[in-house]
């Protein structure tokens, strides 16, 4: 977190490794170009699977301000430039083999949003959100309450695109409030930091190709609130309240307990409640006088977000839910909790790309759904674990088999348990899939 990077931009040749599908890339090859930096993107995908991205970059590069070296890496892009910036999707970066050239070339390494934190004037106008789930619902809900106190709001990080088209006003005298959802991966380059709250909302193994051991992963989310100065809050869930925390930083403690109390939410299931009541916690951690009665009125209007638990369409009396989000475990029996007590209803379509996690609480469900429906490279052996689950392949032909066995009053939820990667660019496109071929079916049998 440099921040006398930003100076020294005009004229250097910096690499951006990682053009991405979701608009990190883009949004700092753009900020960087636009303060005259001469910048490499590299990529390992063709440019056929980065349409997006290099439709929008393509006036940089007619311009000549961005060159483009994709499907493949070369080293000494990586040695021969001034500054790298890493995508942080890459995993293990520690052992990458151009990132460690760039180390051995002596050219710092670092990432979009290590630049965007670099030019943070004022810690004490950040929150930030971490967790291994909730972390984009409880970032967006504390936006909807800080916004409704009548506060100026930025919200991003890991959720929506780059933030440094932001990074003027985040500089400024009296710059707005930012509030930051951080993965893992983007803690382990920022290293310790030091928001005036900060919320981790629970821990449980996840991402375990990325970072490879659990106390890795552990200690990256715990960069969060290692920095804290005496005088912040750190709210922690129920599964994080015995990390430790610097002296002189408040713990507020959230658990079901004092989630009670909150007022009924639009947003389904227990999780949401206690991201709600997280969410308080934080607005309050940041603006004590703040009046309650404001706050709550804005988190039971939350809508929540696309592909979490979000209601599609009722059709012929089946309620279909898309939570393509949902990629661990954990995240989907939370999903099944929020339909009690008529889990007996619940039709579930789950499986996906295979990032190591124990999907046999998920295949047991089988026992008490529906139906269990599975999908993508873990489907085999979420079908192979329990009797009853139906082995679909695609997302088409579990819908399809679903829809022949829902009566109505069912629910039929995709809430896969997995990533999305083996079948789909992401878990957005995933869940557009779902939506569609609900609606298509819906249009089939009206
Ligand atoms: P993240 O940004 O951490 O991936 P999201 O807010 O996008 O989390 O929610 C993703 C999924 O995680 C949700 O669909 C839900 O299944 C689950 N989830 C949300 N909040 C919680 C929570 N507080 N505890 C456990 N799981 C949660």
């Amino acid at each position: 977190m440099d921040r006398t990077i930003h100076d020294r931009l005009s004229g250097r040749r910096i690499t951006v490794m990682g053009l991405g599908r979701f608009g990190g890339g883009l949004g700092v090859t753009r900020y960087l170009a636009s303060h005259g930096a001469h910048v490499l993107v590299t990529d390992t995908e063709p440019a056929s699977r980065l349409n997006d991205p290099l439709a929008a970059l393509e006036p940089l590069v007619r311009d000549g301000a961005v060159t483009l070296r994709l499907g493949g890496h070369d080293e000494a892009d990586f040695r021969q430039v001034d500054l790298v910036v890493a995508n942080p999707a890459v995993p293990r970066p520690w052992q990458n083999p151009y990132l460690r050239a760039a180390v051995e070339a002596g050219v710092p390494v670092t990432t979009e949003i290590g630049l965007l934190c670099g030019r943070i004037r004022d810690w004490s106008r950040v929150l930030g959100v971490t967790g291994s789930a909730g972390k984009s619902t409880t970032t967006s809900m504390i936006g909807a309450a800080l916004t409704a106190l009548g506060e100026r709001v930025v919200i991003g990080g890991n959720l929506g695109g780059s933030l440094l088209a932001h990074a003027d006003e985040l500089d400024a005298p009296a710059p707005p409030w930012l509030v930051l959802e951080l993965s893992s991966a983007m803690l382990h380059w920022l290293g310790p930091i030091g928001p005036r709250a900060a919320v981790v909302t629970n821990f449980s193994p996840n991402h375990l190709d990325w970072h490879a051991e659990l106390d890795h992963y552990r200690a990256c989310k715990q960069n969060l609130l290692a920095g804290m100065a005496p005088g912040a809050s750190a709210v922690l869930g129920a599964s994080v309240q015995n990390w430790t925390i610097p002296g002189g930083v408040a713990r507020v403690a959230v658990g079901p307990p004092n989630a009670e109390g909150l007022p009924a939410l639009r947003v389904p299931g227990a999780h949401n409640r206690l991201n709600a009541a997280m969410a308080i916690a934080a607005v309050r951690a940041a603006l004590p006088e703040a009046p309650a009665a404001a706050v709550a009125p804005a988190l039971a209007a939350f809508g929540g977000l696309a592909h979490r638990l979000e209601h599609v369409t009722d059709h012929s009396g089946v309620r279909c839910y898309n939570d393509s989000k949902c990629t661990t475990p954990e995240s989907c029996l939370l999903a099944i909790d929020a339909f009690a007590p008529d889990q007996s209803r619940v039709h579930l379509i789950a499986g996906g790309y295979d990032k190591g996690s124990d999907l046999s609480p998920v295949a047991r469900l089988a026992d008490r759904l529906a139906g269990v429906y599975a999908i993508g490279a873990t489907g085999p052996a979420l079908a192979a674990t329990a009797a009853r689950v139906t082995l679909c392949g695609t997302l088409e032909r579990a819908v399809e088999a679903a829809f022949a066995r829902a009566r109505p009053g069912d629910v039929l939820l995709l809430s896969p348990a997995c990533a999305s990667w083996d079948q789909f660019e992401n878990f957005e496109k995933r869940g557009e899939a779902f939506r569609k071929l609900v609606a298509t079916h819906e249009t089939a049998h009206a």
